[in-house]
């Protein structure tokens, strides 16, 4: 049984990214009315939290950037770039996005919870240092390392990354670094055409960043695999003091933007597997925020799946089937291995014992 900050808040559906743009406000409405809905019990809080301040979001952006995204306040649209439009509280949205996860990090560092699931929009794993792009105005996750490094005393941060799509935002912000190991499963080729198997990193951050370039088509049993035989290892050595996840549920089979065949059950396997990690290697400090999802469907079940699994509370009705699902995973390593993970773990083998 753990403590579970759930992170939600009207203002994120204030961001209007444009008529039938697909990050549209109901993905997290139906979250939030599940939610609602859902007998949360006592092991689920949600903590009221702050926006992050310039100052804040600045320990991963440009003033530059701030300053133009500061400017949509207000303003009826904006273009930050062609997938990216702006609401008169798009900027607010998102500096209560990044606030959210400083908030949840302090929270678990402070022992009052275990860890978090932060429900907010907009995304934030394409933004770069000087560049809202993809969808994302803040890159979120960054933006939370980086307070972990400079304002909470952290050495290492883990960020594991299973969004359909590259987080090259993430990737870039700490390529130089050995301070962040970043790690990321998605679609390749696709948007946005970062996150080959051979970028790894340079200088002090070579071997730092882990790709997993994907084909389509991948399920539940490809990600147990690929976490099992590539993340695990390489994260028992790299012992973070705290890992944060980017969470897409655009993997899910359906999601109109990827090729991917995850089920809920695959996402309550995926956080089991990494606060399983966290209980070992960093006294369980793990928090979860969302990126991307497209599919409603899979936006609903695949945040109480989460839920579930971060918590412990049964919030789910469908996951036991989850439990049978787990034991045909246990032979798993007697298939053939996919080429993508032989030549990923082969490239990682440079860097850590495999
Ligand atoms: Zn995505």
């Amino acid at each position: 049984m753990r403590r579970t900050a759930v992170y939600r808040h009207d203002l994120f559906l204030e961001h209007q990214p444009g008529f039938e743009h697909v990050e549209s406000p109901d993905r997290l409405q139906v979250v939030y009315e599940a939610l609602d809905k859902a007998d949360t019990g006592p092991r689920l809080s949600f903590p009221t939290f702050a926006a992050a301040t310039p100052e804040i979001i600045g320990l991963n952006h440009s003033p530059a950037l701030i300053k133009r995204v500061a400017e949509t306040a207000g303003r009826r649209h904006d273009y930050l770039d062609a997938d990216t439009q702006t609401s008169p509280r798009s900027y607010e949205a998102a500096c209560l996005a990044a606030g959210a996860l400083i908030d949840g990090m302090q929270r678990i560092a402070a022992k009052e919870v275990d860890n978090a699931f932060c429900l907010v929009r907009p995304p934030g794993h394409h933004a770069e240092r000087s560049r809202a792009m993809g969808f994302c105005l803040f890159n979120n996750v960054a933006i939370a390392a980086q307070f972990g490094l400079a304002r909470m005393g952290m050495k290492q941060i883990l960020i594991v990354d299973w969004d359909l799509h590259h987080g090259n935002g993430t990737q870039h912000s700490f390529y130089g670094t050995d301070q962040v190991l970043y790690f990321s499963t998605h679609q390749y080729p696709h948007y946005p055409g970062t996150g080959s198997l051979f970028e790894i990193g340079e200088g002090k951050g070579e071997g730092f960043t882990l790709n997993c370039p994907l084909p389509g088509g991948q399920g539940d049993r490809d990600f147990h695999r690929i976490f099992q035989e590539l993340l695990v290892p390489v994260a028992r050595q790299y012992r973070p003091d705290f890992i944060l996840v980017s969470c897409g549920f655009d993997i899910y089979g359906g999601d109109p933007l990827g090729a991917m065949r995850v089920s809920a059950e695959g996402f309550a396997d995926m956080t089991g597997i990494v606060q399983e990690l966290a209980d070992e290697i960093c006294q369980g400090r793990l928090l979860i925020t969302l990126e991307g999802g497209y599919n409603l469907h899979g936006m609903r079940d695949g945040s109480l799946a989460v839920l579930t699994a971060l918590s412990g509370e049964q919030l789910a009705p469908d996951l036991p089937a989850f439990q049978q699902n787990l034991q045909s995973k246990e032979n798993i390593s007697a298939d053939e291995q996919p080429i993508y993970l032989r030549q990923a773990i082969d490239l990682a083998k440079s860097y850590w014992k495999m």
